[in-house]
C-alpha cells in the first residue's frame, strides 16, 4: 500500500483556529509542515477530491497529492482521557439491575475471576478500534486491578492491556492506569508495584470509595513518586456534597510538588454542593494545578439513583471549572458494561451530551467543547507534539460537515481518520479500514466480543 506520509490538503476548515477562513495544510513524514490561511484566488494545478482519494492507486513516482476537502471540518485526533477498555462489552455477562454505581462495582468485581486474559484483550481491542474509527488517536484507559481474589487475577488485566497497547501502537496510543482497589491497604498492595514495574503509564484509584481515603491517597502518591509516573484518580463520584477527597488530593499535590501531573475525574460531588463550597474547592484545584476530566454520559446514567424528584444528574461544573482556567476534558468512561450500557467511543457524541448536561450550546460553548475532546485532554495526557502547529505530528479526523454547528447536529458518520502517517479509515461503515492489519484486528475482536446476551444465573 502506498504511503501517504507526504500530502497536501486544501479548502480545509479548522474550528480550533478560525472557522471563517479556509486553510491549506502540508504534511511531510507524517508531521505538519505548513498550516496557513488560503489565499482567496489560490488555485492548485492538480487537486484530487477527497471523496475520490484512493491512496493505493498512487504509484511510487507520482508527485505529492493535494486533496481538496471542499470546506470540510478537520480536527486534531480526539483524545479520550478516561476510558475503561478492559470492562467494555462485558454487559453480556455482568448485569446491573438497579443502575447504581454500587451494584456495577459489586457485580463486576464478582465476575472478575471468570475473565480470561484473551477475553479482556479482545474487549480492549474492540473498543479502542471503535474509538479510532470515529477519530480518537490517543486514549488513557483505567484498568481494573482486583486484588480481592489473587494477584494473578489483578495482573491478568495488566498483561492483556500491555499486549493490546503494543499491538495498537502503530495506530493509536494507549496510556494504562491501573486502579488501586479501594480498601486495598490490607490487601497484597505489593502487587501494585509489580504492575508499575511491568510498564504501565501511571497510577489510578477511586479513594472516595475507601474507608481510609487519605491513607489511600498518601500511598498512591508514594508509589507515583517511587516510579516517577503521573496520577489519575476517580474523585468524588457521588451525589454526596460532603465528599471532598479532591481537596486532600490538591493539598498532597502541592506538598509533593506534583503540580501538573495529577488528574481528577468525575467530581460529581461538586454538582451537589452550594456555589460557595464548590467555588472554594475549584480554587484549590486551580492552585494545585490539577487537571480535570468529566464523564457526562456515565454520570447522567449512574448518579441521582437514590434521589426522588428533583433528581440530581451528577455532571460536574464543566463551565465553572473551565472558566477558572483549569484544563478540563470530557471523556467516554464506560462502554456497554454494567456501569453504562451505551456509548460507542465517539467523543463528538460525548461532547454533545456534555453540551446538554452543562447547558453549553452557544457558538462559543460548542467550540470550547471541541477543545474539551482535543486540546484539553491532550494536556491531561501530557502529550507533546499534539495539535495544529507546524512541526507537530499530523494525527487528525476530517468530518463531513462544514461548520461546528453542523457536526454537533448531525454527528456525521462519514469521517476520514489519519494517524501516524496514513489514512486508516475512509467513510463507510465504521469497520471499513484502509489497513489490512486493522481490518484483521477488527474482525478478531468483533468475533470474540458480541452483543449476544449470556443467560444469567437465576436467583
Ligand atoms: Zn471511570
Amino acid at each position: 500500500m502506498a504511503s501517504n506520509n507526504h500530502i497536501d490538503l486544501c479548502n480545509v476548515r479548522l474550528p480550533l483556529l478560525d472557522e471563517r477562513e479556509l486553510y491549506r495544510l502540508s504534511i511531510r513524514d507524517g508531521n505538519w509542515t505548513h498550516i496557513r490561511k488560503q489565499e482567496a484566488d489560490a488555485a492548485d494545478p492538480e487537486v484530487i477530491d477527497l471523496e475520490a482519494w484512493k491512496s493505493e492507486q498512487r504509484g511510487p513516482t507520482d508527485g505529492i497529492p493535494t486533496l481538496d476537502l471542499q470546506g470540510k471540518i478537520l480536527l486534531p485526533g480526539y483524545v479520550d482521557a478516561h476510558m475503561h477498555l478492559d470492562k467494555s462489552f462485558s454487559l453480556t455477562t455482568v448485569e446491573n439491575i438497579s443502575g447504581t454505581l454500587e451494584e456495577a462495582i459489586l457485580n463486576y468485581s464478582a465476575a472478575a475471576p471468570t475473565f480470561s486474559k484473551e477475553e479482556i484483550k479482545a474487549r480492549m481491542m474492540r473498543s479502542a478500534l471503535q474509538a479510532l474509527s470515529f477519530g480518537t488517536t490517543h486514549i488513557r484507559t483505567h484498568l481494573d486491578f482486583n486484588l480481592k481474589y489473587s494477584r494473578d487475577i489483578a495482573l491478568r488485566t495488566i498483561e492483556a492491556a500491555l499486549e493490546a497497547r503494543e499491538a495498537l501502537a502503530p495506530y493509536i496510543t494507549l496510556q494504562l492506569f491501573p486502579m488501586c482497589p479501594f480498601n486495598f491497604m490490607s490487601l497484597d498492595n505489593e502487587a501494585i508495584e509489580e504492575a508499575l514495574r511491568m510498564g504501565v503509564d501511571g497510577i489510578g484509584g477511586a479513594p472516595h470509595l475507601s474507608q481510609t481515603p487519605e491513607e489511600d491517597i498518601d500511598f498512591i502518591f508514594k508509589m507515583a513518586e517511587k516510579y516517577d509516573v503521573p496520577i489519575d484518580l476517580h474523585c468524588d463520584e457521588t451525589d454526596n456534597p460532603q465528599m471532598r477527597t479532591v481537596a486532600y488530593v490538591a493539598k498532597r499535590t502541592q506538598e509533593e510538588g506534583y503540580q501538573g501531573r495529577v488528574a481528577v475525574d468525575h467530581l460529581c460531588a461538586l454538582a451537589s454542593m452550594t456555589d460557595e463550597d464548590a467555588g472554594g474547592i475549584i480554587d484549590q484545584m486551580a492552585e494545585a494545578k490539577l487537571k480535570a476530566v468529566s464523564l457526562p454520559a456515565v454520570n447522567l446514567y449512574l448518579q441521582g439513583r437514590h434521589d426522588t424528584f428533583p433528581v440530581r444528574r451528577g455532571v460536574t461544573r464543566l463551565k465553572q471549572i473551565h472558566e477558572r482556567g483549569i484544563p478540563i476534558a470530557v471523556a467516554s468512561d464506560n462502554i456497554h458494561d454494567p456501569f453504562h450500557p451505551f456509548g460507542r467511543g465517539d467523543l463528538l457524541q460525548i461532547a454533545l451530551i456534555g453540551s446538554y448536561a452543562a447547558h453549553m450550546g452557544r457558538p462559543a460553548d460548542l467550540r470550547t467543547l471541541l477543545r474539551m475532546i482535543t486540546e484539553a485532554p491532550a494536556n491531561v495526557l501530557g502529550l507533546t507534539s499534539y495539535g495544529l502547529t507546524e512541526g507537530n505530528a499530523a494525527n487528525f479526523v476530517i468530518l463531513d460537515g462544514r461548520s461546528t454547528e453542523e457536526i454537533f447536529t448531525l454527528l456525521p458518520e462519514r469521517r476520514w481518520v489519519y494517524c501516524q502517517g496514513r489514512f486508516v479509515r475512509s467513510p463507510g461503515s465504521k469497520a471499513e479500514w484502509n489497513n489490512t492489519t486493522l481490518a484483521q484486528f477488527w474482525q478478531g475482536a468483533t468475533q470474540a466480543v458480541s452483543f449476544q446476551k449470556h443467560e444469567f444465573a437465576k436467583g
